[in-house]
């Protein structure tokens, strides 16, 4: 899969997203089945606390579908919803000239207001050398709630 998957259409980099990685769902799954292997030891240690209810509720977020990034349809992005991208005229919103005034990146500009600066190493270094620092980032553990303005 390309880098470029990783890239949202209005800039912000899914790779570092726990939805689109998946990253509630993989550890509920992960702490269920630490549970349900040492059940019987656990119930023994707190009879008040009810596991078995502990379990079926992780089942919940174990099950969680993660998010398709570029590729979710979704009602309520204004920039999906852009003809400059329906129409793939640009790939997404740090290559297009009208970022910095447009409406519909509004949002995306108040909450991730270091985009701007990846504008510039985008323009400085290129897409793909921008992709490939992302995707370090991400790896290196970086995630949006970490990064972002609020
Ligand atoms: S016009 Fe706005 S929403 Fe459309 S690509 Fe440009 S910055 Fe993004």
């Amino acid at each position: 899969m390309s880098l470029k998957e990783n890239l949202c259409r209005c800039g912000i980099y899914c790779g570092q997203c726990w939805a689109y990685r998946a990253v509630i769902p993989r550890t509920a799954s992960t702490l269920k089945e630490m549970i349900v292997k040492d059940l019987s030891y656990l119930r023994d240690t707190d009879l008040d606390f009810d596991f078995d209810e502990f379990v079926q509720n992780l089942d919940y977020f174990a099950k969680m579908e993660p998010c398709k990034g570029r590729n979710e349809e979704t009602t309520w992005c204004d920039v999906k919803k852009c003809s400059r991208i329906k129409n793939d005229e640009v790939d997404n919103c740090l290559l297009c000239e009208l970022f910095a005034e447009c409406e519909r990146t509004e949002y995306v500009r108040g909450r991730y207001s270091y985009l701007f600066d990846h504008v510039k190493i985008i323009q400085e270094e290129g897409l793909g050398a921008y992709l490939e620092g992302e995707e370090k980032k991400a790896r290196d553990g970086v995630r949006l709630p970490d990064i972002r303005d609020y």
